[in-house]
């Protein structure tokens, strides 16, 4: 039992093969039983060997139907049945009987393995004690053996060769089933090993994996830091010779509206269009500039409310966008470059202003709908370090997956835009100790909040 609940599927296989070859061999034996009993004009004989044969198949259909166990049990049953009944029959068929008795316990040692071995050994000492107190008894026919050796002899004698016949088959049941584990350990051994490769494959090709997106990040990095390298020079030297034009178109500008106060409205339309043309020429160059290099900056305490000012003088909101200031009382002063924050704050101011543009001309006439509140106070978290300025447009808001690129250089969704304006902004805020942080709400509206320290931060 033991043996055929902890066999494995190839060890199942052999046992089955090796029971139906017994079977078989019975069958044979029995045919050959058959032919002896005739030859004997023997009746009984013929009868026994009928009924065994008939009972093999037994075995036989619970072999088909994979109950190994069971069957093989039935096989020795029949087995030694059919031996004890021939064994009273006479001299010469009972050797031969005897005979082809040792020959399937030897198989069936073999191919049931020891424990079932022991059992075919428990079941010989019956047949014999069987036999013995059978001839006691006077049950069978017995006549004097070969050379007048007499039954007890013969009793004796048998039991000493099934006695050998069972260890015999128990070494070398033990041997095939040493040899047996043998080879499975080493085909266990085997499929750990194989296991084991492929593991190691499939970390390899992970880490391969890794490293092509590791170098693959990398190539994107070196070539964005070529190129922006490229424009920097390319920005620092064109910039430089585009505010000269820029200021004497301006200066044009200016001396145009001084000489000409009453000119016709649509020439002052066109006065203001150049105006506006020339401030946006203008932070584009000083985008481009700032973002070839970010100067050092020369920071002093600055009051809140005074920047927020100056930066809406210096980028004003267009008319249509209704502006709403917040600035809490008392703040105390940041430490910054008030030049670069203006900067930076315009840069905010202008993109909520763009985000708002189509709102406000398709919602004409009504009033309010683009609103940008500028909101300061001090960070409840550590009040005593920052100030922030929040800036809240009512605009088209930013997509997820602009979120996720909003502060790279080169990232634009405007036509006109060059994407460097929160570039830059980050760049500067961060030489100037604070940071800055943006939070949208896609059709709904952008807040774009900056961090400035109060303290004396690093540049
Ligand atoms: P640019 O203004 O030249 O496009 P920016 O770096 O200033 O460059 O802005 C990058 C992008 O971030 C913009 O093209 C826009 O898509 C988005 N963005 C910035 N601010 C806002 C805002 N307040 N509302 C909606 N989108 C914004």
């Amino acid at each position: 039992m033991n043996i055929i609940a902890n066999s494995d599927h190839e060890d199942d296989r052999q046992l089955k093969r090796i029971l139906s070859t017994l079977i078989w061999i019975s069958w044979c034996g029995s045919f050959f039983g058959i032919i002896l009993s005739l030859y004997y004009r023997d009746v009984r004989l013929f009868a026994v060997v009928l009924a065994g044969s008939a009972l093999l198949g037994v075995p036989f259909v619970l072999l088909k139907r994979r109950h190994l166990h069971t069957s093989g049990m039935f096989l020795m049953l029949i087995m030694i049945g059919m031996t004890t009944f021939i064994a009273t029959v006479g001299q010469g068929i009972r050797d031969l009987a005897v005979f082809g008795y040792i020959i399937v316990i030897i198989f069936a040692g073999l191919a049931l393995n020891s424990s079932y071995f022991k059992l075919c050994v428990g079941l010989s000492l019956v047949a014999v004690c069987w036999l013995v107190f059978g001839e006691s008894f006077g049950w069978f026919v017995t006549t004097p053996f070969i050379g007048g050796v007499t039954n007890w002899f013969y009793l004796a004698g048998m039991t000493i060769i099934f006695l050998i016949a069972a260890l015999a088959v128990n070494l070398l049941s033990m041997n095939i089933r040493k040899s047996l584990e043998r080879e499975r350990a080493e085909v266990t051994r085997r499929e750990k090993v194989e296991e084991e490769i492929r593991q190691l494959n499939a970390e390899l090709e992970q880490r391969v994996e890794e490293r092509t997106r590791e170098l693959q990040g990398a190539q994107e990095q070196l070539v964005r830091q070529e190129k922006l390298a490229v424009l920097g020079q390319l920005a620092g030297g064109v910039g430089h010779e585009l505010r000269n034009p820029l200021s004497v178109i301006n200066s044009a500008m200016y001396y145009l509206k001084m000489v000409q106060p009453d000119a016709p409205a649509k020439i002052q339309d066109y006065h203001a269009k150049i105006e506006q043309e020339v401030r946006n020429a203008d932070k584009i160059i000083t985008d481009l500039l700032d973002f070839a290099r970010v100067k050092g900056g020369q920071q002093e305490q600055f009051p809140v409310d005074k920047l927020v000012h100056s930066t809406l003088v210096r980028f004003p909101v267009p008319v249509g966008v209704e502006l709403t200031l917040d600035l809490a009382e008392h703040l105390p002063m940041v430490f910054i470059d008030p030049r670069q924050m203006e900067q930076v704050l315009g840069n905010l101011v202008v993109n909520a202003c763009q985000a708002m543009a189509t709102q406000k001309s398709s919602a004409t006439g009504v009033k309010n709908c683009a609103q940008l509140a500028i909101i300061s106070d001090q960070s409840p978290v550590t009040s005593d370090q920052w100030v922030r300025i929040s800036v809240k447009d009512t605009g088209t808001g930013i997509s997820p997956e602009n979120m996720q690129r909003l502060f790279e250089p080169l990232f634009t969704t405007k036509a006109r835009g060059i994407g460097l304006g929160l570039a830059v902004s980050r760049k500067l805020t961060e030489a100037n100790g604070g940071r800055i942080e943006a939070e949208s709400e896609p059709g709904k509206g952008s807040t774009f909040t900056l961090w400035l320290p109060v303290n004396e931060g690093p540049l």
